[in-house]
């Protein structure tokens, strides 16, 4: 099983499957079928059941128990696109063996360098192998290295029957990057109890929490008049916008915040003085902050009506996701088997905030309750992405384990 993660993954990377925004359709790329064929076959070959793809390149596939005991049904899930941000077509993956902990040259054309100085944690990987890039795309490892882990993980224990775990669930999904995996996932033909997203970074990983998230579109309502016989009558809605924005506190901005820290971000901003819109998006962890946080800006929108007039600020404020840690809690022997896992594995669990959603947080909100776990990869979305062949075969390893203690359980 050490071999074939690795094998499968550039198999899986050769594959471009980069899904688009603003699309109306799910795939909203059609190459994305491409890779969803391929782990169908796969799947059937090495004798998974219920191998299925659906209309929109969702796969699933079942791992049927080999224990008699009543064991919680396990999904495994985790995405086949890659980043709108940057190309995955003729992924060129250069092996790095034995890594000197040096800067690594990606490109010798370009002299496109990896530095230590600005990725440090390269340093963790002397004496691994990576897999990098060839500088001209990204690597996919977000999240083929997922799907390859999982499908390394299925394959072992179909061909070890004597190997005792529950039925295990397996689901692909498409459109992870733009938003939309979760959109047409069926939970109920799933028919998982728990199950865990394979989309994290540096082996270790563990994620449980992110923010809760709202929208909140700001249309400020002016009048326009020429600006000569103005006095007293005009009224400047970019100049109303720019008062909107001031009344937001200054520190809970992206640009001052981490951890556990929101934020109200203007994330864009365009009009005239007849109309102004802005759009902000509102971010907290902690649930009643995240409506304090909704509370304020409304409040600033009632209190511009009042000094410009009724109407003057029309505000639309829409809910996007929640932190999936309520929907975890319940749950915790999710994280709690993980984490041991991992200590008997001699890996550190690492349990942080995710600063954004997860495919896993909308899933744990549609009944399936599903914290994310690492893959092994770094610096997604972008041409320094690279991957530690040894980190996914211990991911393959931790999944392995996290079944067995499952079936102990
Ligand atoms: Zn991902």
């Amino acid at each position: 099983m050490e071999t074939s993660v690795v094998k499968r993954f550039l198999r899986y990377i050769a594959v471009d499957t980069q899904s688009a925004a603003e699309k109306d359709v799910i795939p909203s790329t059609a190459k994305q079928f491409d890779l969803a064929k391929i782990l169908v076959e796969e799947l059937k070959e090495m004798g998974a059941q219920d191998v299925k793809m659906d209309d929109h390149a969702y796969v699933y596939a079942t791992v049927p128990a080999t224990s008699e005991k009543e064991i919680p049904v396990l999904g495994l899930i985790a995405h086949m696109d890659t980043s709108p941000a940057c190309s995955g077509k003729n992924v060129n993956p250069q092996f790095i063996n034995n890594y000197d902990g040096k800067d690594i040259l990606m490109n010798k054309e370009t002299g496109l360098t990896m530095k230590v100085e600005d990725y440090p944690e390269l340093l963790n990987y002397k004496g691994q192998d990576l897999i990098t890039t060839d500088g001209t795309t990204l690597l996919g490892a977000d999240d083929k290295a997922g799907v390859a882990e999982i499908m390394a993980l299925a394959d072992y224990l179909l061909s070890h029957p004597e190997i005792p775990h529950g039925k295990i669930r397996i689901g692909f999904t498409p459109d992870e990057e733009v938003g939309c995996g979760a959109d047409l996932f069926d939970v109920a033909g799933f028919g998982a109890d728990v199950a865990y997203t394979i989309d994290g970074g540096a082996l270790g990983e563990l994620e449980y929490e992110n923010f809760n998230a709202a929208s909140a579109k700001v249309k400020v309502h002016g009048f326009s008049i020429h600006p000569g016989s103005a006095k007293n009558k005009m009224k400047n809605a970019i100049l109303m916008a720019m008062e909107f924005q001031n009344m937001l506190p200054v520190f809970e901005n992206p640009m001052c915040t981490e951890g556990y820290e929101g934020f109200f971000h203007l994330d864009g901003i365009a009009g005239d003085v007849e109309e102004t819109v802005m759009d902000y998006i509102i971010r907290d962890h902690d649930k009643q902050k995240f409506e304090e946080k909704k509370a304020y800006i409304t409040r600033v929108a009632d209190y511009l009506n009042q000094k410009y007039g009724q109407g003057t600020i029309e505000l639309i404020l829409k809910d996007s996701y929640y932190n999936m840690k309520e929907k975890i809690e319940p749950h915790m022997y999710l994280i709690d088997l993980a984490k041991e896992a991992m200590t008997d594995m001699g890996i550190t669990p690492v349990v942080s905030p995710v600063r954004g959603g997860t495919d896993g947080a909308r899933l744990s909100y549609m009944g399936l309750p599903c914290p994310n776990l690492c893959t092994g990869g770094h610096n997604y979305h972008g041409r320094f992405e690279y991957v530690c062949v040894q980190s996914m075969e211990k991911v393959v390893e931790l999944l392995l384990k996290i079944t067995e203690k499952f079936e102990e359980r």
